[in-house]
């Protein structure tokens, strides 16, 4: 990696942050999600793959603490002395009741005060905080540090509607907010080259995120995956996606939007090519990172640099 990019990256961030180099173990608590119970709508949001909602088979105490277990036995080997973030992947994990999410949280239990566990992140919707989410994640926030991951998309209500995700961008300014007076920190996620939004659509969104002073973003371009709503429309020639000149150039015009503050937890995607139907380019991730360093310099921009920094 060079010594300095025009953006901030992760590892030297948490390296930075708690002291030593930490690793991320995913866990599946069986959520599901409103889109796809019917409580807002069925099918999920267009570009989202059946396993992306999680099965909605709800694990038990035993299963989420042999999944935690293994994650940290697996980290210890990779890394003994390596810091571990409990990360709840499987999407709306705080659509469901105060007593589950309880439990579910309570599984790091044995596992804070950095032993391995220096924080715990949980990725959810904004529009699925109740006041009792919050209150538990809040609890939980005076232990260890407590991350929210939101997702905004877009910050275009027309394009959200159009995607089906069913919430607004307000909605996502609104739990932004209440996660900060709850004492815990959120990283938005972002994707650019969804259908009707473009390059403006791209800015405005970085905008948005700055705005709400999210402390992370992750990002990452359009991808059509099998067994998604949006296949068919890729399939019948009704939808485009970026090729990877474009994503750099536009990701360039995004990062310069950020705040310079805000760390960014990954600019690209990580479908494997199996499931995924377009782009069929297949850049590393290291390499989208260099190819945005040499866009940026080539600017003569960086990070922040749209608000004058
Ligand atoms: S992307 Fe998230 S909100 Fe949309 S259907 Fe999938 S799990 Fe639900």
């Amino acid at each position: 990696m060079p010594d300095t990019l025009p953006f901030r990256v992760l590892r030297p961030w948490l390296t930075e942050r708690f002291g030593r180099p930490v690793h991320r173990v995913a866990l599946d608590a069986g959520s599901t999600c409103p889109n796809r119970d019917g409580s807002k709508g069925f099918g999920g949001c267009t570009y989202c793959d059946v396993e992306g909602s999680g099965t909605g088979a709800l694990k038990s105490g035993a299963e989420l603490e042999a999944q935690l277990a293994a994650g940290i036995a697996r980290v210890a080997r990779r890394d003994a002395g390596g810091g571990v973030i409990a990360y709840f992947q499987s999407y709306s994990n705080t659509y469901v009741e105060r007593e589950r999410l309880r439990a579910v949280l309570g599984v790091v239990d044995p596992y804070l005060d950095g032993k391995p566990v220096v924080a715990v992140s949980i990725a959810t919707r904004p529009d699925t905080l109740p006041p009792e989410a919050l209150a538990e994640l809040a609890r939980l926030a005076e232990r260890t540090e407590v991350w929210v991951e939101l997702g905004l998309e877009a910050a275009n209500d027309r394009v959200l509607d159009d995607i089906r995700r069913f919430h607004t961008v307000d909605d996502f300014r609104w739990a932004v907010e209440r996660c900060h007076e709850a004492g815990l920190q959120v990283i938005g996620h972002a994707i650019l080259g969804l259908p009707g939004d473009g390059r403006e659509g791209a800015r405005r969104t970085a905008e948005v995120l700055a705005e709400t002073g999210v402390i992370g973003v992750k990002v990452h371009n359009l991808m059509v995956l099998r067994r998604t709503q949006m296949e068919k429309s890729w399939k019948a020639g009704e939808l485009e996606v970026l090729d990877a000149a474009t994503y750099v150039d536009w990701l360039a015009d995004f990062v310069e939007r950020l705040d310079p503050r805000q760390v960014l937890h990954r600019i690209t995607g990580d479908a494997p090519v199996e499931e995924r139907l377009a782009p069929r380019w297949d850049v590393h991730k290291n390499a989208v990172r260099d190819l945005l360093a040499a866009e940026l310099e080539r600017r003569g921009t960086r990070q922040g640099s749209a608000h004058g920094v």
